[in-house]
Order: C-alpha cells, then structure tokens, then sequence
C-alpha cells in the first residue's frame, strides 16, 4: 500500500487540476498533505479514518402484488 493515494478530482467543483499544497508563508491555510485545487482556489485533505466492513445488501421485500 502506497503511503499517498493521490485523489483525481476536487470533491468540491470536480475538476482534476490538482496540487500538492504547500503554504508559501505562515499566514496561509496551515495543512499536512493538502491538495489544492488550481480551479476552485479550495485547499483540502483526503483523511483515512479505518476499514469497515462491507455493506451487505438484502434483496427488498417483495411486497402483495398488485392484482
Ligand atoms: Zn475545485
């Protein structure tokens, strides 16, 4: 497993023009492994929060039909 995935669209305006962010002084935006986007001016992370499980799916109740 790769130790950064990079993301391939904005989550916020879909385009795909996206930047490692790197803050150029202290007054900017401070985040570890942003992203910024060269479209929408967002800088933003991409956060692993775990493994779950994978949903599964029952198939729906098939009702009374209709006569
Ligand atoms: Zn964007």
């Amino acid at each position: 497993m790769s130790a950064r995935v990079v993301p391939y669209h904005c989550p916020y305006c879909g385009e795909e023009d996206l930047r490692p962010y790197a803050p150029e002084n202290d007054n900017e935006v401070e985040i570890k492994g942003g992203w910024h986007c060269a479209d929408c001016t967002r800088v933003f992370a991409v956060k692993y929060h775990g493994m779950a499980a994978a949903p599964s799916y029952a198939a729906p109740e098939t009702g009374p039909q209709p006569e």
